[in-house]
């Protein structure tokens, strides 16, 4: 991809500085919803971001939208459940920018059953995207990270990653592994300068809630607007969704902190929804 060959300077194009200045940053799964706001500002503060999605196609042009001049936003094909896409998405995203700074594993998927008929297939898809992907990218970009003795790992869990709800019982236990996940990391990655840390959103407008309305509707038996107003905000202070930029600001505050000393921890981003 000849677009990124002169990435090397020090500069951004427009000459403004960032708190992510020439970071590179891979981020799953962000053609679409909360890694396309993370995306966004990584490159606003100065990051070079890798948009590795599954559909190439929306990853590209992600990645114009996000930098049209194209040489601080570069889409790639990735299936993070592939260990070959893994593999060989990973070596073009460092070939590309020449180093990585940051991993944000975010792409997921939700599948909402009550547990008593859940498809094992469906338990699996589940479980592979969000578990097998944060781990096939994590070993990855630690391979690189603990070449350059440094870097930040942020894992995309969910307020189901600390509470349950029923229909989503391999999301549930797919975002509560993500925390074992990360405290593993932070212990082996402490020595090498890495650290790794989760964040919890609440429910945030994107296409995959989108789909979950209804669904919920259906397997409730309840209206849309209950499922919005009972079951998605009941827990929050105030009934606010939670939007791509609040987890963005998240995503941001921990890849732009200055020491190890953030590690091994996660951070509730909900309205108040679930309080530690
Ligand atoms: P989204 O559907 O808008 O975006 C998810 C992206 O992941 C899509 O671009 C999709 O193509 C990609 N993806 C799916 N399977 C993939 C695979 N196998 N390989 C690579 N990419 C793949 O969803 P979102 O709401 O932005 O979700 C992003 C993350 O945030 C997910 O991990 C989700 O569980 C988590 N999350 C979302 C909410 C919410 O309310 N939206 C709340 C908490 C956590």
């Amino acid at each position: 991809m000849n677009l990124h060959t002169e990435i090397s300077s020090n500069k951004r194009s427009d000459g403004a500085g960032g708190r992510l200045l020439d970071k590179v940053a891979v981020i799953t799964g962000a053609a679409s919803g909360i890694g396309k706001e993370i995306a966004f500002s990584f490159v606003r503060e100065g990051a070079k971001v890798v948009i590795a999605d599954l559909d190439q196609t929306a990853a590209q042009k992600a990645a114009s939208e996000i930098d049209p001049l194209g040489q601080r936003a570069l889409g790639v094909g990735m299936d993070v459940s592939s260990e070959e896409q893994v593999e060989s998405g990973m070596a073009k995203a460092i070939e590309i920018f020449g180093r990585l700074d940051i991993l944000v594993s975010n792409a997921g998927v939700q599948i909402v059953a009550p547990l008593v008929e859940f498809e094992f297939a469906k338990w699996r898809k589940l479980l592979s995207i969000h578990l097998d992907g944060a781990f096939l990218t994590t070993r990855a970009a630690l391979r690189q990270m603990y070449r350059q003795n440094s870097g930040c790992i942020i894992y995309m869990g969910s307020v189901h990653s600390k509470e349950a709800s029923p229909l989503k019982a391999p999301y549930v236990t797919a975002k509560h592994g993500l925390i074992g996940l990360a405290k593993v990391v932070a212990k082996e990655g402490a020595a090498h300068g890495v650290r790794a840390n989760v964040i919890c959103p609440g429910f945030v407008r994107t296409p995959l809630v989108e789909k979950q309305i209804p669904e919920q509707a259906r397997a409730l038996g309840i209206s849309e607007a209950d499922v919005v107003k009972k079951v998605m905000l009941k827990e929050t202070v105030d009934g606010e969704f939670t939007t791509g930029q609040d987890v963005a600001e998240a995503a941001l505050f921990l890849a732009a902190f200055p020491s190890n000393a953030l590690t091994g921890q996660s951070m509730v981003v909900s309205h108040g929804w679930f309080m530690q």
